[in-house]
């Protein structure tokens, strides 16, 4: 694969017409403040890696990578890429499970000015096709097989319907024809000193777009929330300062490195930016990821309360392995219960930190001195002095202090539109600037968050979202069916499950079996089918004639109870 000599002299990137920027006013202030430092995150990673070249910063199993080694990887990935024509502003949609290649592909992208989109591994035909057409990718980087999956020949069919998408790059030795190999894209490059050069010379505008996040609940048609260099770096850097991220900081990836979180958290990009070691996991079971805390003495790491819970219990059976290391345990991506959040101290000797974000913007924290009650009891603030935060009733006004409402949210940043989609902006962004988040929260005593509820018809199955719509409107495609409605159901290990009331047409028995199918068969993530069925005369409806989700909740947990879905319906 050759590599680029043509880099662009000038970087091309800008604030994309088709994302609302922030006003001119506030874009001043933010970069009068120091938020928006004018430097991309490519440039910015580069000048860490530069303090302690020698310092190992990546560890996967048997790589372990300096500073230096992963540069030189990310700047000769950047510079083939640059050779097979993508630049600045071009789309790369990204599906690897946690593998080191995943940061060198990504570090690469910032060097360059492409724009990585993270997907998740459990995506599949119908989100990953419509990621790549949305986002206008040119590129899609995939696993070879995974899990008995083949993604290659996914990636293949995705890009061979997909207009203006070029290139299938594929993870591992089995590399198909027509393929690119990502080893070798991931090669050092040739001359790492006159390729950084070039790339330097050529970094990318900061207030360009940087990624393309997922909003929580993509579907065949996604939200993508477009996250410039400056603002991303803004929140992944103060999140590390709040989090005491330093060069000491071995941070264990454990969640999937296709969500928010795992990457800028501060997660992967806050260690590396501030001189720290990422160590790549690829499962939270308790037993590999203690196994990881104890060799690679980790510091810090981020996982969902589902994870809490099985490592809480784990620990509290089987103290063999030394934890000792571990300072800090970030908790987020869905609702912690008081109960786990006051175990975590005790159980595994480390610093809870409750997170609360969403990949518009906004992440809250609580703070590593807060006292007990904060921690166990809120999901934390917002991070930055110049957060905006607002708690509105239906009336749009304002609740009084201490009552719930719907969070609205405006800030350095926290993004102003989707990417693309000015429908889905006209509801979900108000005209002067306001993200309407869709959750429901109370604000307590110091400005701490207690997520309470949402307005948005989502299930949120242990930090994965998953569209209502999306399950609805599949199940009405299996026979038999005259209405559909999805609601969450609790779950004692997961938080949510998917649970769907069907209203049958009388023309057939409808079993979940066949729902299922319906939706495997269309190519959608399997974290999305419903787990339970329950049928039901007529759906009950709210006085403005809207399903009445509330209720059917409420009968859900009477039918099946609150436990696992495993008792009877
Ligand atoms: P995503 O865009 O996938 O990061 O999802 C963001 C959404 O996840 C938020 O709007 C919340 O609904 C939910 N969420 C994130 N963190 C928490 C938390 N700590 N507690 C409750 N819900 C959360």
């Amino acid at each position: 694969m050759p590599e680029g000599a043509d880099m662009p002299e000038q970087a091309v990137t800008s604030s994309p017409p088709d994302v609302v920027p922030w006003p001119a006013g506030a874009a001043a202030r933010y970069a009068a403040k120091g938020y928006w430092e004018g430097r991309s995150l490519g440039s910015r990673l580069a000048e860490a890696a530069r303090r302690t070249p020698e310092a190992i910063c990546l560890v996967d199993g048997p790589v372990r990578l300096s500073h230096r080694e992963l540069m030189a990887r990310a700047d000769g990935a950047a510079a083939r890429m640059s050779g097979l024509g993508i630049g600045a502003g071009d789309r790369i949609v990204v599906q690897l499970p946690n593998r080191w290649e995943h940061v060198v592909v990504t570090v690469a992208c910032f060097r360059l000015g492409a724009v990585p989109v993270w997907a998740l591994p459990q995506h599949r035909h119908h989100e990953l096709s419509g990621v790549v057409a949305h986002a206008r990718a040119k590129a899609l980087v995939v696993p070879g097989t995974l899990k008995g999956f083949d993604h290659q020949a996914m990636a293949h069919e995705i890009v061979a319907a997909v207009p203006g998408a070029e290139h299938v790059v594929v993870a591992g030795d089995d590399v198909a024809p027509g393929g690119l190999s990502l080893r070798e894209l991931c090669a050092p490059a040739e001359d790492p000193e006159a390729t950084a050069a070039l790339l330097d010379k050529a970094a990318p505008d900061a207030a360009g777009v940087a990624t393309f996040l997922l909003s929580g609940g993509t579907t065949g048609l996604p939200k993508l929330v477009a996250r410039t260099h400056d603002d991303f770096a803004y929140m992944i850097t103060r999140a590390a300062e709040l989090c005491r991220f330093g060069p000491d900081t071995v941070y264990l990836a454990v969640l999937p490195l296709g969500h928010g979180f795992t990457n800028a958290g501060p997660g992967v990009l806050g260690a590396l930016l501030a001189g720290g070691r990422v160590v790549i996991a690829d499962s939270p079971a308790p037993e590999a990821a203690f196994a990881a805390i104890e060799r690679e003495r980790v510091t810090a790491t981020s996982v969902v309360p589902a994870v809490v819970m099985r490592w809480l219990e784990h620990r509290e059976e089987n103290r063999d392995a030394d934890l000792s290391s571990l300072r800090l345990l970030q908790a987020g991506a869905a609702r912690l219960t008081p109960e786990a959040a006051r175990r975590v101290a005790p159980v595994l000797g480390c610093t809870l930190q409750q997170v609360f974000g969403m990949a518009e913007g906004l992440l809250c924290l609580t703070r590593l001195d807060d006292p007990d009650e904060v921690v166990h009891h809120t999901q934390g603030r917002p991070i930055s002095p110049d957060d905006e935060i607002r708690v509105v009733g239906a009336d749009g006004e304002p609740v009084a202090p201490g009552e719930p409402g719907v969070l609205l949210a405006r800030g350095p940043y926290t993004a102003r539109s989707y990417y693309d989609s000015p429908a889905t902006d006209a509801r979900s962004f108000t005209e002067d600037g306001w993200y309407r988040t869709g959750d429901i929260v109370r604000e307590g005593p110091g400005g701490n968050l207690v997520v309470t509820g949402r307005e948005k018809d989502v299930v949120n199955r242990g930090g994965e979202k998953i569209n209502a719509e999306e399950v609805e409107d599949f199940a009405l495609r299996a026979g038999g069916v005259a209405h559909a409605a999805a609601v969450a159901t609790p779950d004692p290990e997961l938080g949510e499950r998917v649970c769907l009331f069907v209203v049958p047409d009388g023309t057939r028995e409808v079993a979940l079996a066949d729902v299922r199918a319906v939706m495997l068969a269309a190519g959608v993530a399997a974290f999305k089918l419903p787990e339970r069925l329950l049928t039901i005369p007529s759906l009950p409806m709210t006085p403005i004639g809207k399903v009445d989700k509330k209720a059917l909740r409420a009968e859900a947990v009477r039918r099946i109870g609150a436990g696992p879905l495993g008792g009877p319906a």
